[in-house]
């Protein structure tokens, strides 16, 4: 390469002019020496490599900043959730509640009570916090939480049934997400998976039978991410709690997203509240923070006080707690539950679930002008209705009527992916789904427009690009 260009070397700047060069100077104070010296190097080699000689020092000076700029943003970005599903694993599950934020804000910047009894001056437990909440809106005895619903089974699974069996209807072996597949749960758990039923029916007497002096305990899963239908049979709660304790067995249901308040105050079908699947007898119920409970990333056990007790007396428990910036979130989006009645208005999961499709469809003729003004010629924008779900598991066969903006680039295929690309790489990325030639934004999620609209100013599409 070299030898292509006669001296291409000599007409770089060496690094220390380019240190003292008054646009990069100014940058040391905000990335700091190691950084901008890092990114002239680079810039430099790349020139280099080229051999481009007469290279323009403004354009180099460019560069550097370019460059620095990519290595200073974040890589975990906020966007805009517009895919329709409300709570997307991918894109990090329900949005936290204002008083949540300033809780979990607080307990960023103060040293906090979390293994501190304020009353006594002595040692205190973090369960603490959050027990007596979670009973109250749960009926349950006891309850304890963990870093998320995967750990809570895994740590209930691992404490009640290591070396022993665990029952589970072959109807209810789930995967979750690739990583969670029921079976592999219980092997890394330590307990032994006994199969019983068929794929559509499980009955009574299939439980009865593998009961036996192996058993460490029943497992109910809630069937979350599919249904079975047609020719169907399973043992409901009740009744396997009824069985279970003639054994003196303990039930354990995993919930998966459990919801604390009944669904269809909102128009959805009802999923099953953990107040109910305590009352029909289960031993201890398992479910998610961060899925229909709208709250951060956690994992609750409630139940038996005696098993609630060996669960948290399980040393693989201080492996799997959480820390106290979730732990405050915690308390503070639980305690929204004391007043159902507000809870649309106060936590954005139920708010999105909530929110009319006619509020939704408002707000999408608005912004459809906009959008096609920004877009140019090239490519067809239209408010159109659309199908929201609410995602990680609830509800999965159900989908909610919403509203949205359709976006048809000319072109196919191709430029449909061109056209999400654009969307991506904005501030403030805007993610929607792809079907049928168009790039659809369900607006159901959308709450702040303000932003969605600032956000378009750099968008280059089409009649701009
Ligand atoms: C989602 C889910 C889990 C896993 O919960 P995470 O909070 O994602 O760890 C376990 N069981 C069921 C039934 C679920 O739906």
């Amino acid at each position: 390469m070299a030898e292509a260009a006669p001296s291409p070397l000599r007409n770089l700047p060496s690094v220390d002019r380019l240190l003292r060069h008054p646009d990069i100077a100014v940058l040391l104070e905000r990335h700091g020496r190691p950084e901008v010296t890092r990114a002239i190097r680079e810039t430099l080699s790349a020139l280099r490599e080229e051999a481009r000689s007469g290279i323009d020092e403004a354009l180099i000076v460019a560069s550097v900043l370019s460059r620095l700029t990519v290595r200073a943003s974040t890589r975990l970005k906020p966007l805009f959730n517009l895919t329709g599903t409300v709570l997307h694993t991918n894109l990090g599950r329900a949005i936290l509640a204002e008083e949540a934020v300033a809780a979990a804000t607080a307990a960023m910047r103060q040293a906090m009570s979390l293994e501190f009894d304020l009353d006594s001056g002595r040692r205190g437990e973090r369960d603490d916090h959050v027990r007596d909440l979670v009973c109250e809106l749960t009926g349950a005895e006891d309850a304890t939480l963990v870093n998320n619903n995967a750990a809570a089974v895994l740590l209930v699974l691992n404490t009640l049934s290591q070396g022993r069996e665990a029952i589970v209807s072959r109807g209810e072996l789930i995967e979750i997400g690739g990583a969670f597949r029921m079976p592999d749960i219980m092997a890394r758990a330590g307990a032994r998976l006994r199969e019983i039923g068929t794929t559509n029916r499980t009955h009574a007497r299939d439980y009865e039978s593998a009961l036996g002096s192996e058993t460490g305990l029943i497992l109910k899963v809630h069937t979350s991410n599919y249904r079975i239908e047609g020719f169907t049979a399973e043992v409901g709660a009740r009744d396997l709690a009824t069985i279970a304790r003639r054994h003196d067995v303990p039930l354990v249901n995993d919930l998966g997203s459990g919801t604390l308040i009944d669904l269809s105050r909102f128009g959805l079908r009802k999923e099953p509240t953990v107040r109910e699947a305590v009352e029909e007898g289960a031993d201890l119920v398992t479910f998610s923070g961060d899925k229909l409970l709208g709250g951060p990333q956690a994992g609750f056990i409630v139940g038996r006080k005696d098993l609630i007790a060996a669960v948290s007396r399980n040393p693989m428990k201080r492996a799997l707690r959480v820390d106290k910036i979730r732990l405050a979130a915690c308390e503070a989006t639980l305690k929204l539950y004391r007043d159902p009645d507000r809870i649309a208005e106060k936590l954005p999961t139920m708010r999105f679930l909530a929110r009319p499709v006619s509020e939704i469809r408002q707000q999408a003729d608005r912004l459809a002008s906009i959008l096609a003004d920004a877009l140019g010629q090239d490519v067809a924008v239209e408010s159109v209705p659309c199908q929201s779900q609410i995602g990680s598991g609830a509800l999965p066969l159900d989908t909610i009527p919403s509203f949205g903006l359709s976006l048809k680039p000319q072109g196919g295929g191709r430029a449909v992916e061109a056209l999400s690309a654009a969307f991506r790489g904005l501030p403030m990325p805007m993610i929607g789904r792809v079907a049928e030639g168009a790039l659809v934004f369900d607006l159901r999620c959308l709450d702040d427009e303000d932003l969605f609209r600032q956000n378009l100013a750099p968008l280059r599409f089409g009649a701009a690009s």
